[in-house]
């Protein structure tokens, strides 16, 4: 069985990224932090085994920057997608933003987490699980 390869590019396309296998743990995160960096109202990650995500064009394009004393968010310099996000206290795996994902990867969310620092003009009922408190993932 050939494992399934979804691709995936920054905005201006100088970037491009392949991953493999399935998204299994998909969230969507309501930290400061991913919504600042995204500019957006949430961001959904799939995290990945690193071995994984391959960067197959563009590699010399992405910048990395310590958004915390454990995380590391990578992005085009050229375009400013932010593609992936890495945790020092989970070496080996990757987060891949899935709105730089082509269309059609077969997902399935989890949960939203952080959802205590969500942004106040949210509003969802897709009757996920809602994780928050101090440490983002405790249930609300
Ligand atoms: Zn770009
Ligand atoms: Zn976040």
């Amino acid at each position: 069985m050939t494992a399934e390869i979804t691709g995936g590019a920054c905005l201006c396309g100088a970037v491009r990224f392949e991953v493999t296998g399935p998204l299994v743990t998909v969230v969507h995160c309501h930290c400061t932090m991913c919504r600042r960096a995204h500019g957006a109202a949430f961001v959904s990650w799939a995290a990945m085994p690193e071995a994984q995500v391959r960067v197959t064009a563009g590699s010399e394009q992405i910048e990395h920057y310590r958004s915390s004393d454990i995380g590391t968010r990578s992005f085009c310099r050229t375009c400013g997608s932010s593609m992936f996000c890495t945790l020092d206290t989970h070496s080996g795996t990757i987060d891949v933003a899935l709105g730089c994902l082509r269309r059609g990867a077969p997902l399935e969310p989890k949960a939203h987490i952080f959802w205590d620092d969500r942004a106040d003009w949210v509003e969802l009922a897709d009757g996920l699980p809602r994780l928050g408190g101090k440490t983002g993932l405790e249930p609300v």
